[in-house]
């Protein structure tokens, strides 16, 4: 009731939430009979959990931030909606997003954006700005995101949360609305290192219905954080820091605190180790090619036939006529831009000009990522470039928008885990700046630890 009545009062300012589970109060009264019948239930139970829209309910729309699934109703749970209500976790309700999870800002929204609850004229990052927003605002204890190419970790870093990418694979997929699948991962966002680390207990581990599932038994990643908050795991940690990264990408209040950090690291016995990746920089431009060549085949379910929005046009229309009608009206500017660059770089002809040499420099990055694990335990990076940057100022320019992904980018393509957490406010303008790390993959536990000796 506390939640439902925090989102009452600031949601219409902040506008994180699409729908509000009107079933919470019934759902939650659920848990305590199940707990008075003696069910074993975990610590999460009866803990209200924010959805990021793109995972698919069974008792609310489901709409991924598009207009083509408005009012959408799934059959069934995604398996990370399963197994948290299962546990008890109580589903308060859908977040807002970037359409399909195609952002860095939640501007491109079909349901319009949603505010940093730090300065109201300001982005909360994306594409899941609602689930970071709504943690950050007191109006959800912890939340569900995705993350592709940082949508879980930059919106973290501007509202001062948590977020974490898990390793690929290590958590199902499955009634994630499918944008770019090698690259899709569900994680948690929170206000601590713990709650997270106990949100991914439940929610990770084999799926049968995810193929790319991995069959691995998992540490308890609530257990890394409570043994990470000693600082025991700073001792003699080796810490990797980019060469390649220069600090003039970064806004100044951004380096300065991700400075601190290491030497706040370094005061309590980590070694922060130069090391070199070299094709860093190219993951952005690979990003844009196999993205949207993934994503331009994952939309072409959406055909007015199967899912949500059909329209019809005037007079004798054809089959086509009211697929492209549909698509027209339902998919906003930048889900059309991404459609059209990833069939273009699929087509043949261009084939291996653009989406070949993409997976040849995701090839390369995976290598850098190899040789620096063999040097440190983590790699340290600001977790994205500025802090948040005003509603509006990048939305026509798809470049400078697609630029603040430049270091979250890069766990995405080779598959491997990262975390962000809060590092301060940065000193130029008092905004919330995140450091990230990143560990080998199937490492998730060594973030978890990291991040809570840190906080
Ligand atoms: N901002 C990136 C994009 O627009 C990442 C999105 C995401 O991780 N879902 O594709």
């Amino acid at each position: 009731q506390a939640h439902l009545d925090r989102i009452a009062a600031v949601d219409g300012d902040v506008h994180a939430f699409l729908h509000v589970n009107e079933h919470a109060l019934t759902a939650a009264a659920a848990i305590d009979a199940r707990r008075a019948a003696g069910d074993s239930l975990g610590e999460l139970a009866g803990v209200p959990l924010a959805i990021k829209d793109v995972l698919v309910t069974t008792d609310q729309p489901s709409t991924s931030g598009s207009k083509i699934l408005e009012g959408y109703m799934s059959p069934f749970d995604a398996t990370v909606v399963a197994r948290s209500r299962a546990a008890g976790l109580v589903p308060l309700g859908k977040t807002n997003m970037d359409e399909f999870a195609m952002g860095s800002s939640t501007e491109h929204s079909a349901y319009g954006p949603t505010h940093n609850p730090w300065d109201l004229d300001r982005i909360p990052g994306g594409s899941g700005g609602g689930s970071a927003a709504a943690v950050a605002a007191f109006e959800a204890p912890i939340a569900l995101g995705s993350d592709t190419g940082g949508s879980i970790r930059q919106p973290a870093h501007v509202t001062g949360t948590v977020g974490i990418k898990p390793t690929y694979g290590g958590v199902s997929r499955y009634g994630a609305i499918a944008m770019a699948s090698s690259l899709d991962q569900v994680g948690p966002v929170s206000r601590t290192v713990l709650d997270a680390g106990l949100l991914h207990d439940v929610i990770g581990g084999y799926d049968r219905n995810d193929s790319t599932s991995l069959p691995d038994t998992w540490p308890s990643f609530a257990q890394a954080a409570r043994e990470g908050a000693t600082g025991q795991v700073l001792k003699g940690l080796k810490v990797g820091i980019v060469r390649e990264l220069p600090d003039s990408g970064f806004q100044p209040g951004v380096a300065s605190s991700f400075r601190e950090s290491l030497e706040l690291m370094q005061a309590h016995g980590a070694e922060i180790i130069e090391i070199s990746a070299p094709h860093f920089e190219y993951g952005v431009a690979a990003y844009y090619l196999i993205h949207p060549a993934e994503a331009s085949s994952n939309l072409a379910k959406f055909d007015s036939v199967r899912f949500g929005l059909r329209v019809t046009p005037e007079g004798n229309a054809t089959v086509e006529d009211v697929m492209s009608a549909t698509r027209e009206a339902g998919f906003g500017p930048e889900v059309k831009r991404r459609i059209i660059l990833g069939t273009y770089a699929l087509s043949a002809g261009y084939y291996d000009a653009y989406y070949g040499s993409a997976q040849k420099v995701r090839t390369l990055i995976q290598q850098d990522f190899d040789a620096a694990f063999a040097k440190v335990d983590v790699i340290a990076t600001p977790s994205a470039p500025t802090t948040a940057f005003k509603i509006g100022e990048k939305i026509d320019d798809p470049l400078q928008m697609y630029l603040n992904d430049l270091t979250t980018i890069p766990a995405n393509l080779a598959g491997v885990p990262g975390i962000s957490i809060p590092s301060g406010l940065a000193a130029d303008d008092g905004l919330p700046v995140g450091i990230q790390f990143v560990a080998p993959a199937r490492e998730d536990a060594r973030l978890y630890r990291v991040g809570a000796a840190l906080e």
